[in-house]
């Protein structure tokens, strides 16, 4: 999906000019994380940090947190705020086969993608899309659907999602 290259360190001849090289190396790393852990999904910016620490021990927290957000902003990664205050982070995928919903637990947070989509979810999302898409003159180019809750655990242990 993304080649990494291999570098020897930076050869910028400024040190204050902002070096692309540097910041392609930790674009390649922070994809490798969420590449790698991807069964995983829906790491916090201090997980892919601490994972892109042990590929990259140079790497900055605050590099990873500019590279997280731009590639948030080329839609190649997707943010869900499950309700506690830390973004988590998950690759797009490309096409259709990617594409899933998602569950939040507000109680541990914890986050379920599915994709075994009823028709009549499909159906809708597709008229809504084409009726915004009219009534707002929007080219609508991507969803993302949530629903908040209580896993079943959580339900165990008699959390009603108010705590
Ligand atoms: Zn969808
Ligand atoms: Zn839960
Ligand atoms: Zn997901």
């Amino acid at each position: 999906m993304h080649q990494r290259k291999r570098t020897r360190g930076c050869d910028c001849r400024s040190i204050a000019a902002p070096c692309w090289r540097r910041r392609t190396e930790a674009r390649n790393v922070v994809l490798d994380v969420l590449i790698k852990h991807q069964t995983e999904g829906h790491l916090a910016t201090d997980e892919i940090f601490f994972l892109a620490k042990k590929r990259q021990p140079t790497i900055g927290l605050a590099t990873v947190y500019r590279t997280v957000e731009g590639l948030r902003q080329s839609g190649m990664v997707g943010a869900i705020d499950p309700g506690d205050g830390r973004m988590r982070y998950e690759l797009k995928q490309e096409g259709a086969a990617g594409h899933h919903h998602h569950l939040i637990c507000r109680s541990c947070q914890r986050i379920i993608d599915y994709n075994d989509f009823q028709k009549e979810e499909i159906r809708l999302v597709k008229k809504t899309q084409e009726h915004l898409a009219k009534q707002y003159n929007y080219k609508i180019i991507d969803h993302q659907i949530e629903f908040i809750g209580v896993c079943p655990e959580c339900q165990k242990a008699g959390a009603d999602g108010n705590a």
